[in-house]
């Protein structure tokens, strides 16, 4: 969260790379919330404010965990061609929802948690399936049982939702400014594309649709079309694995 000026001023454009950052009110200040990417480098950075001056900022490291896990059903640890092609078409589906930029008023980045339960695995955590590297962990998973009901944790418009293949069932929202959340591998998706939520309304149920070991719920935010921690955003974090 950087402050970019007092707001009297009108809410001001920021960008960071080639992409628009949230920007939010706070008492007297604007605050940007800037997402950053897992594998950006550490050391100085900056956002571009009203395209004019810039405002620096430094990027540290972290260190996330690392995990092991063998995945049974071999089409989920190499795709044929098919499946790559259906999962390329899918990926540009995802990114483009992601990736959405809706120029509201953002009140605010607190979300209520969607579900209850414990959370089974960190963002971030840097994932092995069957001793080969993947991607590291974008979002949180919370341990509930099939059929749970999902609730939207703010205000928002459903961007996407589809059957795919890693993600299994998955709706996305847009909550303005770039802010998106997504839910995967539910049993059931109960809103379609273009809905406006309220906080607390059912979106869907859990269930273990796509690449999973168990019924959970796979739970991503993002803020300019970059993957942040649920934990830093929910107003109360279950326990940590
Ligand atoms: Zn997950």
């Amino acid at each position: 969260m950087i402050d970019v000026g007092p707001a009297e001023a009108p809410r001001p454009i920021v960008e960071f790379g080639e992409r628009r950052v949230l920007v939010t009110r706070n008492g007297e200040r604007w605050l940007a919330a800037v997402g950053i990417p897992l594998d950006a480098p550490a050391g100085e950075t900056s956002i571009r404010v009203n395209t004019a001056r810039d405002v620096a900022f430094e990027v540290r490291e972290h260190a996330y965990r690392e995990q092991r896990l063998t995945v049974k059903n071999k089409k989920y640890v190499s795709p044929d061609e098919a499946q790559l092609e259906r999962i390329g078409r899918e990926r540009r589906i995802i990114d483009s929802a992601l990736d959405s930029w809706r120029d509201v008023d953002v009140d605010g980045l607190i979300l209520a948690p969607p579900v209850d339960g414990r959370r089974s695995s960190s963002f971030g955590l840097r994932r092995f399936f069957n001793d080969q590297p993947r991607s590291p962990h974008k979002g949180m998973d919370i341990a509930a049982s099939e059929g749970t009901v999902i609730a939207a944790p703010g205000r928002g418009v459903v961007t996407a939702t589809g059957d795919y293949f890693f993600n299994g069932k998955t709706v996305i929202i847009d909550h303005g400014q770039g802010f998106v959340t997504m839910y995967c591998h539910l049993s059931r998706i109960g809103v379609e594309e273009g809905q406006q939520l309220e906080t607390g309304e059912p979106i869907g149920a859990v269930g273990a649709t796509g690449r999973v070991t168990g019924p959970h719920l796979h739970f991503g935010t993002y803020l300019n079309g970059t993957a942040v921690d649920p934990a830093l955003l929910l107003e109360t974090v279950t326990a940590a694995d």
